[in-house]
């Protein structure tokens, strides 16, 4: 099943020409007090207030679309937690409360606001390097995004996806779902996923897939500037669709036991104009990225010129040296090392969430 042209991400990306996404959702939790281990998930029923503040405080700070809480709200995350049967009570009241906050904003000051159903990946390794069938991805998917479409979202979102299995699972759960979608990679493991595909392998994925997202592109990773170059990787390949850049803010630092990330809202201000120069025209922030970083994203896009496409030069120069010399993505036969990541192969994404 085809999107139209008429999918609420695309008019409201038509009439604004570019689109301010949201930051964090685990960072900015964990400030609210949720703590590590936790399902964050739990909150929309237990601590909605404090969901709801999330959400308004990003559309507070200009965001033009928000990610609704429920990131790990599949059967295999809500496991750890003993809440498995609870897959679409938990994604409904995600949406819903997005929903009333969209709303709201609407209602008061005349501006639409997107709410974009948050699906992140199961945690388990797909066949065949794993032992989670295609069938079974598809239905955790799909019980999801029944949940959100229930609770009212827009759209669903599809973030930090590593295998290319996974994310076309997403794909077919999306379209049982009769939802349009987006569908974003992390870009974590020296420029490619942690399963190897690099900026132009998604591209050549997403082209192939026979129910496309509205966009697509980049989310988490390492550092802004690595996200940024991952973005040039797609626009290299000339994509049709359009692409969404949602870098963390800084680098990630282990500071007594925490990660935390060092990125000023200056620098995510010259983030969003560069990821904008790039090509990427839906922009938003990933892990450390509080609602400050979004007004000064939300200020920088609004106030300064579009430039020129940057250079890897001037990537670094503003925002810092790349977590590995190459991306992925030169031509084989270079000398360097571009096998897949067969260390990583057999590992969980245990703990690791996005925001
Ligand atoms: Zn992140």
């Amino acid at each position: 099943m085809a999107q139209t042209a008429t999918d609420p991400l695309t008019t409201l990306l038509q009439a604004r020409g570019f689109l301010l996404a949201d930051g964090a959702t685990g960072t900015n939790l964990f400030n609210m007090g949720l703590m590590s281990g936790d399902a964050p998930e739990l909150w929309n029923v237990e601590q909605p207030e404090k969901i709801e503040a999330l959400y308004s405080a990003a559309v507070e700070a200009g965001s033009d679309l928000f990610l609704t809480n429920s990131f790990g709200g599949n059967a295999s995350r809500l496991k750890l937690h003993g809440a498995e049967g609870r897959v679409r009570e938990l994604n409904r009241a995600a949406a819903a409360l997005g929903r009333k906050v969209a709303d709201a904003a609407l209602a008061s000051t005349g501006r639409k606001v997107l709410v974009a159903g948050s699906i992140g990946p199961t945690g388990e390794i797909m066949e065949p390097m794993g032992s989670l069938t295609h069938d079974r991805a598809v239905a955790m998917f799909h019980e999801q995004a029944e949940g959100l479409k229930e609770g009212g979202a827009d759209i669903l979102w599809v973030e930090t996806i590593s295998a290319p299995e996974e994310y076309r699972a997403a794909a077919e759960a999306c379209a049982l779902a009769g939802m349009p979608w987006v569908g974003t990679m992390s870009f974590d493991t020296a420029g490619r996923t942690m399963m190897g595909v690099t900026s132009a392998d998604m591209v050549k994925m997403v082209d192939k897939l026979a129910n496309p997202p509205a966009a697509f592109g980049a989310n988490c990773g390492v550092g802004a500037s690595d996200l940024l170059r991952t973005i040039l990787g797609f626009t290299a390949q000339a994509p049709e669709r359009p692409i969404v850049a949602k870098g963390n803010a800084g680098i990630p630092k282990y500071v007594e036991g925490e990660i935390v990330y060092d990125g000023t809202p200056e620098l995510m201000a010259d983030y969003a104009v560069l990821a904008r120069d790039c090509g990427a025209s839906i922009i938003g922030g990933c892990c450390g990225t509080m609602p400050v970083h979004l007004r000064a994203m939300r200020a920088a896009l609004d106030t300064r010129p579009r430039g020129e496409r940057p250079s890897l030069d001037a990537i670094v120069a503003a925002l810092g040296a790349f977590s590995s010399a190459r991306d992925g993505t030169e031509a084989p036969g270079c000398g360097h090392d571009h096998g897949p990541r067969a260390g990583n192969a057999g590992g969980r994404r245990g703990g690791r969430r996005r925001g």
